[in-house]
């Protein structure tokens, strides 16, 4: 009988009428458990528990949310490789992934119980005699966070620890596909000190305990990350009822290797940001935009390097890349794969692998001789697939870099500081790469696309505080 995971709502765990597996994408035999489905009404529970905690939270002092926030940071450090384990074996990315995320996810709790401290205001003389203004920051009250599968403690983290910082109160819904990682995530936080109320966690259905957080009054502010379609319903939501929201979903990002790039760097940025998570990263190159006097050499080392990879158990020391998530995933990857044959491309890999047990493993695919109008370079596959689009010079590469409905993360492998330079004032992209892959990001600095990508305020860094905070404006008359 597999363990049974039960929602977080007051400080208490609370079981759901039903619940669902959460099975491990390298070994379908493999159960970590069976987590609770909420409903819409133990979501309202949860949100009322928040709303009511608030009015405590909300003037705690900042040492008492470091405290909270700084235990959190610490017991997560601890345990990352265990939880890194936990982590790859419900989501299928390695386990050094695994544990470079829950260290990540330490380290953002760590840097937002220095933000506790670190919250000042403004006083501003008054243009009208006799007057003082003060600019301070204030929490917005219940935040509903809702996040996808892909970074099942790095994404939770980035979140809450902001949200708990400037005093607000939580409902995290995380993916129903991980949300093993969430469970554990929570339980560290409650253990840590976080009142009853201050964070609860409500596993379930995006149409079920998504929906109920969007649509309910008591909630303040969403943020969301994952897909464009679901985000953007959520944003007409939010915006029709006044909620404050913020986005980050899908990417189509682009790695420009020009003519004077080194080979051997530009090899490794695309192989790391293409494929390395399985391709299963919002900030994955997957459009290799390649100038015509290298393209041919490095399509030949790209291929050379990819036999060398070794695709299968995200448990495995061994493995370089991991199984996809699940079947409808693998599906994806799939039809995309043969959607780019059909339009043209030639696809190198894209086959399945055998494992030593039933997973999802896929061989990363690189397709040649696409052209940017091509589906493959259009949509998010969220694989590991990366098309390469040949390009006469900087110049035309640019041009295709910024033809996309897209913006997150962009790169450029190059040798000349004039068209870094450039690429980096001109490229329609909220994070730009030089010389480094387009995924893999500091926990200290802001974070965010433009175009289709993101919507709303940054999150990450002291960045953060414009969308967990309002600002309140006081006229003292002396
Ligand atoms: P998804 O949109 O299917 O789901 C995201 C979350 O929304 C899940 O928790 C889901 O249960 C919930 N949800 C679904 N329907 C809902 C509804 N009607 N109301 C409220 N909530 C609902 O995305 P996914 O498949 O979990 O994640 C993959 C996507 O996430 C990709 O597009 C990827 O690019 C994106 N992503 C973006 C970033 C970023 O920072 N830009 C980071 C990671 C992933």
């Amino acid at each position: 009988m597999p363990q049974q995971f039960a929602n977080f709502i007051n400080g208490e765990w609370v079981e759901s009428p039903e619940v669902s597996p959460n099975i491990n994408p390298s070994n379908l035999d493999d159960v970590i458990g069976e987590f609770a489905r909420a409903d819409a009404e133990q979501t309202q529970r949860a949100i009322r528990a928040a709303a009511d905690a608030f009015a405590t939270w909300s003037l705690s002092t900042p040492q008492q949310r470091f405290d909270v926030l700084d235990r959190t940071g610490s017991a997560l450090l601890e345990r990352k490789e265990e939880l890194g384990r936990l982590l790859a074996r419900e989501e299928g990315k390695t386990v050094a992934e695994g544990i470079g995320e829950v260290g990540r996810a330490g380290q953002i709790f760590k840097f937002f119980a220095g933000e506790a401290l670190r919250i000042g205001g403004e006083i501003v003389p008054s243009v009208r005699p006799g007057l003082t203004v003060e600019v301070t920051r204030e929490p917005l009250g219940v935040i509903g966070l809702i996040t996808p599968w892909n970074f099942p403690i790095a994404i939770p983290a980035w979140k809450i620890a902001p949200a708990l910082a400037y005093g607000n109160c939580v409902v995290l819904k995380p993916a129903d596909l991980v949300p093993a990682s969430a469970w554990e995530l929570v339980k560290i936080i409650a253990q840590a000190g976080a009142p009853h109320g201050v964070i609860n966690l409500v596993m379930g259905r995006g149409t079920v305990v998504g929906e109920a957080l969007v649509a309910s009054p008591l909630v303040n502010a969403i943020s969301f990350t994952g897909s464009v379609a679901t985000g953007r319903a959520i944003a007409a939501r939010c915006v029709a009822s006044g909620k404050k929201v913020q986005l980050e979903m899908g990417g189509k990002n682009p790695m420009v290797v020009l003519d004077d790039a080194d080979l051997d760097v530009a090899v490794e940025a695309c192989i790391n940001g293409a494929f390395f998570s399985t391709g299963q990263r919002c900030t994955a190159s997957s459009r290799l935009i390649v100038t015509e006097g290298i393209h041919d050499r490095f399509v030949e080392a790209m291929k050379a390097r990819m036999v060398t990879l070794k695709i299968g158990d995200a448990l495995a020391a061994e493995t370089h890349i991991g199984p996809v998530v699940d079947a409808k995933q693998l599906q994806q990857d799939e039809d995309y794969i043969r959607i780019a044959r059909e339009e043209g491309g030639e696809v190198f890999g894209g086959e399945r692998v055998p494992g030593a047990s039933k997973g999802y493993f896929l061989a990363p695919a690189l397709i040649t001789g696409t052209n940017n109008a091509m589906r493959i370079n259009r949509e998010e596959v969220f694989g590991p697939v990366a098309s390469v689009v040949k390009a006469k010079d900087y110049d035309e590469a640019l041009a295709l870099a910024n033809d996309t409905e897209f913006g997150l993360s962009a790169g450029i492998c190059t040798t000349s500081l004039r068209h870094a330079t450039h690429f980096k004032r001109h490229v329609q992209a909220g994070m730009v790469m030089v010389n480094v892959a387009t995924a893999g990001v500091d926990y200290h600095v802001p974070f965010g696309g433009r175009k289709g990508s993101s919507y709303g305020p940054r999150e990450q860094g002291s960045y953060a505080r414009e969308f967990y905070t309002i600002v309140k404006t006081a006229y003292v008359a002396s």
